[in-house]
């Protein structure tokens, strides 16, 4: 076994016991590896390992890598901040996008949607923790981000991602957490146009998966968890 197949191995046995913590289904969350900084050898070792969703958060580093990524079948996400530049070649080699953070992003990725066989999948990244560093538009804001997306013909609004509160504090944590859950439940109550189907809650990463599972998450984003720490 490689050592990544064995890392993934205890990972999903945490996502799994956390899960059932939460008496929850564990085959209700699924396991995204973000794959920042990770040669295409490792990535294809996770999956060989199973593996079948990644996640990468640079759109150079995306078009290097998926090209070597294709003779294995996988779903690919893209997690990180999108400059508009960059949107036709990241279109090109993503199943989705989850950081859609303003009305201006979403009407572009639209339009380059255009061309696709299939709607792009998308999520709204909401920053639910407040930090100023953060990417994401503002809980309160979320709403009218989603009924934007959901009138747009092209993108199929899947649900929402937060990056959790970077604090030792667990209630902090879990509260950027359970504030992601309310505003997807929100939302898809809200009976806007586009908006009924965007259950998906992207959150938790290596260090606070647990807590992300208990507030409901649907997807957990592991990196060092299964690749070990990033070279900076
Ligand atoms: C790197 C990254 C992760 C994974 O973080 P780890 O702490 O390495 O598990 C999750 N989400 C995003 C957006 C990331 O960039």
């Amino acid at each position: 076994m490689t050592a990544v197949a064995a890392s993934l191995e205890a990972v999903r046995s945490r996502t799994a016991t956390a899960a059932e913590a939460a008496g929850r289904d564990p085959d209700d969350v699924r396991l995204l590896l973000a794959v920042k900084r990770v040669e295409a050898v490792r990535i294809q070792e996770a999956f060989a390992a199973g593996a079948t969703l990644i996640g990468q958060n640079r759109a150079q580093e995306l078009i290097a890598t998926e090209p070597d990524l294709v003779d294995v079948p996988h779903e690919t996400h893209f997690i990180g901040h999108l400059q508009s530049n960059k949107v036709n070649q990241v279109m090109r080699w993503a199943d989705c996008v989850q950081s859609v953070d303003s009305a201006k992003l979403a009407r572009r990725l639209d339009r380059a949607a255009e061309t696709r066989e299939r709607d792009l999948d998308v999520f709204i990244q909401v920053n639910t923790s407040g930090e100023e560093t953060k990417a994401g538009v503002t809980p309160e804001a979320a709403g009218e981000l989603a009924a934007v997306v959901g009138s747009l013909e092209h993108l199929h609004l899947r649900g929402f991602m937060t990056i959790g509160a970077n604090s030792s504090d667990a209630g902090e944590v879990r509260a950027s957490y359970t504030g992601l859950a309310e505003v997807a439940r929100a939302v898809v109550g809200s009976g806007e146009a586009g908006t009924g189907e965007a259950r998906e809650l992207s959150m938790g990463m290596s260090g606070d998966l647990e807590i992300a599972i208990a507030a409901g998450a649907t997807m957990v984003r592991v990196g060092t968890g299964v690749f070990g720490t990033r070279a900076v």
